[in-house]
C-alpha cells in the first residue's frame, strides 16, 4: 500500500511547480537601465532607493520608510532608536525566525519569551503581561505567517505600561489588521525582502513609522551616522552602512506592481484550504485570528494529528506530501529559546547579563507546535488555483487513506 505514495514510487499528485520569484522583461529591465547609468551605489541615500522608500511608505500608509541590506538590520534599526539600553528586556515569541530574537541581544537587550496563542501561533495576548517587569521595553509582535497578532490587545499593554510596540512584518508585506496595513500600527513595522519572502529582490530590508524622530535617526544610523545637515566625512550616530542599492531598489518597486493581487491570490486560497482541509480528520488550519482582514500567507499552516494518520510522526507525512508535490515543510524544529545560542552562550559578545538563564523556558504551545504539530505550505504554493488548492487537500487524503490501510508506518528516526 505504501508503494502508492510518490514517496515510495508512486504517482505524484501535483504535477505542476510552483515559480519563485515572478518576474518578466519589466524586472529585468528595470535592472538592466540601472546597470547601464553606471549609478550603482547609492551613497546619499537618494535617487531610486528614496523613490521606493517613499513608494512603500505611501503603499502601506506610513509617512516614513527607511530602506536597509535586509529584515534583521532593520529590526536592530528600530530597536536602538526606541532606545534600549543594555540590560532592558523585550518580548518576544519563540516561534519565529531567530532574527526576531537575535537582533534584540545585538541591540544588547534580553529576550524573554512569551508563548504562541494555540490558535493562531501568534504571540499570546493574554500571556504578555505576567511576562513584563521594570526592565521591560518594548514587544515585538510577529505576524507570524502573515497573520496579524491581535493589536488593539497588544497596544494596549503596550500603552498602560509605556512599552514599544515593534511590528515584525518580515512575513506580513501587503496584510492588513481592521483595515489598516500592518507595520503601521506599531512605533515601527519592519519587513525583509529575503529571496523567500512576500516581496523580494533577493536580500533587503525596510523600517517604517509615523514618528519623525525615529525616523531621522534610523536613516542616519543606517547611512553611517550621517545627517541631512551634516558633511560627507560628519558622523553623528553610531551607525554603519546598511544601505540597499539602486538595483534592489527597482527591482522592488517592479515586484510592488505584483503584490496586491498575488496577495489577493494567496488570502483567497488561504480561505479555501481552510475549508477544503477542515473536513479532513486529524487536520485543523490555524484560525483567522483577531481582526485581521487580509492574510497574506507568506505560509499556510495546518495542524496535524498522528493520531488520525495511524501514528504517523509528522515529519514523515511532510517528506509524504512533499514528495505529492505539494511545496511544504516541517518549520522550526525547536522554540527559539532552546538554541545553543541561548542554552549555551559560548559565544556572548553583547551586553546580554551572566545571569540571564533560558534553561527553565518553556513555552509549551510553541513546543507541541514544532515537534507535532505544525506543517507549512509555502507561500509561492498558495500562488497556484482553486485546483490545485482542491489537489492539495487530495493529496493528504490519499496519505491518510494509504497509512491508514497500512499496518505498520515508518516511525521516527
Ligand atoms: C526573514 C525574517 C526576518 C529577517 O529577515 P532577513 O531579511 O532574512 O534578515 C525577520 N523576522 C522574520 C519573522 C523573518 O521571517
Amino acid at each position: 500500500m505504501l508503494s502508492q505514495l510518490a514517496l515510495h514510487g508512486g504517482p505524484k499528485t501535483v504535477q505542476k511547480l510552483f515559480p519563485w520569484p515572478i518576474f518578466d522583461e519589466g524586472e529585468v529591465e528595470a535592472v538592466a537601465d540601472v546597470v547601464r547609468s553606471g549609478q550603482w551605489g547609492n551613497p546619499d541615500c537618494t535617487g531610486l532607493v528614496e523613490a521606493f522608500e517613499q513608494e512603500f511608505a505611501k503603499y502601506c500608509g506610513a509617512k516614513y520608510a527607511v530602506s536597509c541590506v535586509n529584515g534583521s538590520v532593520s529590526l536592530r534599526l528600530a530597536l536602538i532608536v526606541c532606545g534600549l539600553q543594555p540590560g532592558d528586556e523585550v518580548i518576544v515569541p519563540p516561534y519565529t525566525f531567530i532574527a526576531t530574537v537575535s537582533t534584540v541581544i545585538e541591540a544588547n537587550g534580553v529576550p524573554v519569551f512569551v508563548d504562541i496563542d494555540p490558535e493562531t501561533y501568534n504571540l499570546d495576548a493574554t500571556k504578555i503581561e505576567a511576562a513584563i517587569t521594570s526592565r521591560t521595553k518594548a514587544i515585538i509582535p510577529v505576524h507570524f505567517a502573515g497573520q496579524a497578532c491581535d493589536m488593539d490587545a497588544i497596544l494596549d499593554i503596550a500603552g498602560r505600561h509605556k512599552l514599544r510596540v515593534i511590528e515584525d512584518a518580515a512575513h506580513a508585506h501587503g496584510a492588513e489588521y481592521k483595515g489598516r496595513k500592518l507595520g503601521t500600527l506599531g512605533d515601527a513595522g519592519s519587513f525583509s525582502f529575503q529571496s523567500s519572502k512576500n516581496l523580494t529582490s533577493g536580500e533587503g530590508g525596510m523600517v517604517i513609522t509615523n514618528d519623525p524622530e525615529l525616523y531621522r535617526k534610523m536613516a542616519s544610523l543606517r547611512n553611517v551616522g550621517r545627517l541631512p545637515e551634516g558633511q560627507w566625512y560628519d558622523h553623528f550616530l553610531p551607525g554603519c552602512n546598511y544601505r540597499l542599492t539602486p538595483m534592489q531598489a527597482v527591482l522592488l518597486s517592479s515586484q510592488l506592481k505584483r503584490l496586491d493581487d498575488q496577495t489577493r491570490r494567496r488570502d483567497d486560497n488561504g480561505l479555501l484550504l481552510n475549508e477544503l482541509l477542515s473536513e479532513i480528520e486529524g487536520i485543523t488550519p490555524l484560525s483567522r485570528g483577531h481582526g485581521e482582514t487580509v492574510h497574506c500567507h507568506h505560509l499556510y499552516i495546518f495542524k496535524y494529528d498522528p493520531a488520525h494518520f495511524n501514528g504517523l510522526p509528522k515529519n514523515e507525512f511532510v517528506d509524504m506530501l512533499a514528495a505529492e508535490g505539494v511545496p511544504c515543510f516541517r518549520g522550526y524544529p525547536h522554540p527559539l529559546y532552546k538554541q545553543p545560542l541561548f542554552q549555551e552562550k559560548f559565544f556572548m559578545c553583547y551586553a546580554l547579563p551572566d545571569s540571564v538563564s533560558y534553561a527553565d523556558t518553556v513555552c509549551p504551545v510553541a513546543e507541541q507546535a514544532c515537534a507535532e504539530e505544525a506543517v507549512w505550505i509555502l507561500q509561492h504554493a498558495m500562488l497556484g488555483t482553486a485546483e490545485d488548492m482542491v489537489a492539495f487537500a487530495k493529496a493528504i487524503r490519499k496519505i491518510q487513506t494509504v497509512v491508514r490501510a497500512s499496518e505498520k508506518v515508518p516511525k521516527s528516526v
